[in-house]
């Protein structure tokens, strides 16, 4: 028996994968953390979940986002378990599912599941979840990179940690969601709490140790004194100059897309451009 369950980490396939989920599997089972986004990375996780040989015990989430829940349906398949976040995350996701079908089904097509399958099982924060070697610790963080999110923590040791996307791994970030203060807040507040030789297992990319914060902070902060400084008398022009800015700090197109869908939200909240 091996001393900590083992992460499996999905697409097996990495190469350009757009969004990570995970399977740990246990002595008897295998406990599920996020779902992916389309379909055929959902319905290949779940065969690759069929071919571990060890049934589904639940699934957990990370936060509302539909890149972490959109795929449940094709994951959990005819299995019913317990799916769980806080119920912060659950009242979003319910919330947020119709605009998130507007804007996902033009991006993505058939591969935006025609059937979601949402959250059934509340959590509180700090509540404790345990499933043979496995012991999962739930943070209920509020609103932070999306409206709702919650970490899991694996193990009593606290060195492992399913973070969702508090971090970005040197990918652009969205916060189009408008809660930045949280989120450095919150970075704050998980750079505490974990040890030096943590493991953050990420939403995108990683895995990555705590000194990924400082990254994580700076972008964030780039990100705002870029919309802050831009002349938004021209949007198109104001637009560029954010996206030059963000492409200086970070020299890569890695979901660029995100980061630019934030552009216009964060100028409109602090009361720039149109
Ligand atoms: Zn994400």
């Amino acid at each position: 028996m091996p001393d900590r369950p083992t992460v499996h980490r999905f697409p097996a396939k990495h190469r350009g994968a757009f969004v990570n989920a995970y399977l740990v599997e246990t002595e008897s089972g295998l406990v599920a953390v996020d779902a992916l986004l389309t379909f055929s990375e959902s319905r290949a996780m779940r065969h690759a979940l069929e071919g571990l040989g060890k049934p589904l015990l639940a699934v957990l989430l990370t936060h509302s986002h539909p890149d972490h829940y959109g795929g449940l349906t094709e994951l959990v398949g005819p299995d019913e378990v317990p799916i769980i976040a806080p119920q912060g995350v659950i009242d979003t996701i319910v919330r947020d599912d119709p605009l998130k079908e507007q804007i996902l089904r033009p991006m993505f097509g058939d591969q935006w599941a025609a059937e979601r399958t949402f959250p059934n099982t509340p959590i509180a924060d700090g509540e404790r979840l345990d499933f043979d070697d496995a012991v999962f610790t739930v943070i209920d963080l509020g609103p932070s990179e999306s409206p709702y999110d919650s970490p899991w923590i694996l193990g009593r040791d606290e060195r492992i940690v399913f973070l969702g996307d508090q971090i970005y791994d040197h990918k652009h970030c969205f916060l189009g969601d408008g809660f930045w203060e949280q989120w450095l807040a919150n970075i704050e507040k998980l750079r505490a709490r974990f040890p030096s030789d943590a493991v953050f297992h990420v939403g995108h990319g990683g895995p990555v140790g705590p000194d990924a914060f400082d990254w994580q902070r700076s972008y964030i902060e780039t990100f705002l004194d870029a919309v802050s400084s831009a002349d938004w008398s021209n949007q198109e022009h104001a637009h560029a100059a954010v996206v030059a800015r963000m492409k200086e700090y970070l020299p890569s197109d890695e979901l660029q897309f995100l980061m630019e869908l934030s552009i216009e939200p964060v100028a409109a909240q602090l009361g720039l451009g149109k």
